[in-house]
């Protein structure tokens, strides 16, 4: 990542996941929140999945390139391959550090969805990811705040913020009132199985990188064993 000597403050998002494969649901309410917020780089960061769990079904290299499918859709998105490079499974605190560190002077946005932001008092050091960004939540079908853990709630207290004060500094929390997107992966590969056509929840170049590649077809479900 470049390192910047200009003194205007850059905002840069970083949105990251699975992307096994990348969807709507990702892409929609980010670029929504872009535009709110005049975020100048979105990174889509595909996280390294730990050994012990379910691995991506297909391989890194084509989550990779169905992510840079998905950058043709908008000049904003940076496909950063940086905690695959990592070697480890993704924590987001170092990751923020990183970005931290690389861009000193920008303001950080990490965007996460309602169901991640309900997980999130597992997530490790979950409180010190503060300390490093701004947090913003997308809405999801299905997951609502009423299911929060008291946690939750006393964080939100201290952390939650209008979109009016949400642009610049760090540790707030914004909870965005884009338009929620019903997609999942996991709906996604259940699909993709059988289809023929490009579904509503997937992006028309991911889709074309997904049938040159012919990925998630039913003979191909054995690709994640060859994934490390
Ligand atoms: P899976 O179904 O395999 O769990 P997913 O669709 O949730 O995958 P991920 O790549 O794991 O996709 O998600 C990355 C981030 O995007 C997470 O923070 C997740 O909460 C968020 N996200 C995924 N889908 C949506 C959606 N439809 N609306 C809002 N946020 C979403």
């Amino acid at each position: 990542m470049p390192k910047t000597n200009s003194t205007a403050t850059r905002h840069i998002a970083i949105l990251g996941g699975t992307f096994d494969p990348v969807h709507w649901g990702h892409l929609k309410p980010v670029l929504a929140l872009a535009d709110q917020f005049d975020w100048q780089r979105i990174h889509l960061l595909p996280t390294c999945a730990p050994p012990h769990r379910a691995q991506p079904q297909v391989l890194d290299t084509h989550r990779l390139g169905m992510l840079d499918a998905a950058a043709t859709l908008d000049s904003r998105f940076h496909v950063d391959d940086w905690e695959l490079r990592q070697g480890l499974p993704s924590r987001t605190l170092p990751t923020l550090k990183h970005f931290h560190q690389e861009c000193p002077d920008a303001c950080l946005y990490f965007v996460i969805g309602m169901d991640s932001l309900l997980n999130l008092p597992e997530w490790l050091h979950w409180e010190r990811l503060f300390d490093y960004a701004n947090f913003v939540v997308m809405p999801r079908p299905g997951y609502q705040l009423e299911q929060c853990r008291p946690e939750l709630t006393e964080l939100l207290q201290q952390r939650q913020v209008s979109a009016d004060e949400f642009r610049g500094g760090v540790g707030k929390i914004y909870l965005a009132e884009c338009e929620p997107v019903d997609s999942s992966a996991t709906e996604l590969r259940e699909q993709l199985v059988n289809l023929t056509e490009c579904p509503a929840m997937l992006p028309e170049p991911v889709w074309d990188y997904i049938r040159t590649h012919n990925l998630y077809a039913m003979s191909n479900n054995n690709d994640a064993a060859l994934n490390n």
